[in-house]
């Protein structure tokens, strides 16, 4: 008896605090990234909150980005994924976590949420005075026929994983339709099973934040591996055939599998909001300003949930990734405590996967942005050792880089088999920082022979870079180099050893070694323009320079032979095999 007095005292307090603003009582819609991060945050801003987490599945702060590596086995452990339950919420952050629980309504006017007990199948009413959405986004499945067969998963949470698993423990054929991220990631993870995965890509590449020849190399690695990938095609209809199920593609052909996983891309978890009356922006994202507040000011929402500006040029997009749902988390955190203080400066959108023994990163506008958005650009592709080749395991990167005229550094995409991870976070850090790419050349990083090399890559493309603005390098992209050559007084170059060239060349390209140039200058016509390759850019550079102090025009095919190649489709990459 005594102790329920104490209670009751100590509620009344709080109640007291509460309506003297002293305390608030936050209630959070989605316990996983952005909202776990939010509501641990708000504890250790303050004590005195009340904060609870309504969370519809089972489990809160689990790893989503670790799904695919469970089912792959390399995460071993299915309890390494949980990284936080109900209990250790309670116990460290004195969080009130309520797993199973699903809000059904906002109900903005009185500052209340409709709640479902999704166990005892109670509904309940919780009032708050600052709520957070943070829903994430629901994989996209389109209405095509056939997509309910019980034969075709999403991933999105532990329960999938768990499906995705049992599911195909025993199968031999999985079709993954999207070639994304978590598409590429969940075929990875199965071919390591030892299944035959083939993953149907509707678009004419994989991995859409990278450039074209980019996404050509991953697709190239995929066939090294024995991952079929079909690209420029899409899925029309799905039939279960007994144990099987045929999927029926858009070019005419059908193909037959055990079970489906479906990755075309994920929509943002609206409903909430948009049943509230929340305003939502033109992606459909919830509509947020920069302190993440939505358009009810006792509301805020962060995560996949929203729509962001892009950094580069704060057009409105959907960027559904960790790294933003858990900086706004924080940042949200500190807006309700303390007051809005804190903005959000936009999503640069910076990722990174591995495929197989590759790795692929990117960072802010791609190629195919740039142009969609009207945005002048220049871009150039270096092909350098991860550290001093002559120390042993050095294995090259392709780094590439669109920037502007002023220098402003727009993206920037990598893939190789190690220190990609590196080269992307510099340049992200030197985007977010406002630096051009005439400061890339500044950058000092840590040297010895094992860890890089003294002039890093990065510093590579600040020079390259540097020499396109002043004019000392005039270069053409792949695909460029049809129109620039189908005038007659273009020559095409290779400049490599004749042993290279033998092994395969650039269709009419003459071959001159670099190191001959100079005895050959009378072969060079000042009236006429040399397109020079070799093997990844440097030699053509070089000649490229030998001709221009000759006054002999010329420009450098960017990314050489090897990126031609590659964005040609032909079956082998030099670079990377
Ligand atoms: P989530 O973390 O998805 O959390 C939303 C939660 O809200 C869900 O658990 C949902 O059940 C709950 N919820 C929704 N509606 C309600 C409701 N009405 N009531 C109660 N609860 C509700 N990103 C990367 O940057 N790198 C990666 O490598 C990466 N890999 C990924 C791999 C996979 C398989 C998946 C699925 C995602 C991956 N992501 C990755 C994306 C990343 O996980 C998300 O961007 C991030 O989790 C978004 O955080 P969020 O808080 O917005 O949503």
């Amino acid at each position: 008896m005594l102790h329920h007095t104490k209670i009751s005292f100590k509620k009344f307090a709080l109640e007291l605090n509460r309506i003297n603003n002293l305390y608030m009582k936050i209630l959070i819609i989605g316990g996983v990234a952005g909202g776990a991060t939010a509501a641990t945050r708000l504890r250790r801003l303050n004590e005195e909150n009340e904060i609870i987490i309504f969370e519809k599945g089972e489990h809160v702060s689990f790893a989503n980005c670790g799904l695919p590596y469970h089912i792959g086995g390399v995460i071993t452990k299915r309890s390494k994924l949980l990284l936080q339950t109900p209990t250790s919420l309670k116990t460290r952050f004195n969080l009130d976590v309520r797993i199973f629980n699903e809000v059904l309504k906002i109900n903005k006017e009185e500052k209340t949420v409709e709640v479902r007990n999704l166990i005892t199948k109670e509904i309940y009413t919780e009032s708050y005075d600052k709520l957070l959405l943070s829903p994430g986004a629901e994989p996209f499945r389109p209405n095509i026929p056939g997509i309910e067969s019980d034969k075709i998963m999403t991933l999105r949470n532990v329960a999938d994983m768990d499906r995705i698993i049992s599911k195909t423990k025993d199968l031999k054929n999985i079709a993954v339709v999207g070639g994304g991220f978590i598409g590429l990631e969940v075929a990875e993870n199965l071919v390591e099973n030892g299944l035959n995965v083939s993953v149907i890509e509707l678009g004419n590449q994989v991995m859409a934040p990278v450039d074209y020849e980019f996404a050509k190399m991953v697709e190239r690695h995929a066939e090294i591996r024995n991952l079929n990938i079909l690209i420029n095609t899409g899925v029309e209809a799905f039939q279960e055939k007994g144990d099987e199920i045929e999927l029926k593609l858009n070019t005419g052909e059908t193909i037959v599998a055990d079970a489906v996983v479906f990755a075309i891309g994920v929509k943002p978890e609206n409903a909430l909001a948009k049943a509230a009356e929340l305003d939502l922006g033109i992606t459909g994202g919830i509509a947020v300003n920069e302190f993440m507040q939505t358009s009810d000011p006792n509301i805020y929402a962060v995560g996949d949930a929203v729509e962001v500006s892009h950094f580069i040029n704060q057009v409105k997009v959907l960027i559904p990734l960790a790294w933003p749902a858990n900086r706004q988390g924080r940042i949200v955190a500190d807006n309700m405590v303390r007051g809005n203080k804190i903005s959000y400066k936009g999503t640069l959108g910076t990722s990174i996967i591995k495929f197989f023994d590759l790795t692929v990163g990117a960072t802010g506008l791609n190629e195919k942005l740039l142009k969609r958005y009207n945005i002048p650009y220049q871009t150039t592709t270096v092909t350098r050792a991860n550290h001093a080749s002559y120390y042993p395991g050095a294995t090259n990167i392709v780094l590439k880089i669109n920037f502007g005229k002023d220098g402003t550094i727009y993206g920037a995409q990598a893939l190789g088999h190690e220190g990609v991870d590196k080269r992307i976070d510099i340049i992200a850090t030197a985007i977010k920082g406002n630096l051009t790419v005439y400061d890339l050349q500044e950058i000092e990083i840590a040297y010895a022979p094992p860890y890089n090399s003294a002039k890093d890559p990065v510093n590579i493309l600040g020079y390259v870079a540097e020499n396109m603005l002043n004019g000392d390098l005039e270069a053409v992209n792949y695909d460029e180099l049809d129109a620039l050559l189908s005038n007659k007084d273009t020559i095409l170059v290779d400049v490599r050893t004749e042993k290279e060239f033998e092994k395969g060349s650039i269709p009419n390209a003459i071959n001159l070694d670099l190191d001959t140039i100079r005895q050959n200058l009378d072969f060079f016509d000042k009236n006429k323009t040399y397109v020079i390759y070799c093997q990844v850019g440097l030699r053509g550079y070089l000649a490229h320079a030998i001709l221009r102090n000759n006054n002999i025009k010329s420009v450098n095919l960017n990314g050489g032979y090897s990126i031609w190649k590659s964005a040609n489709n032909e079956k082998a990459n030099p670079v990377l095999v």
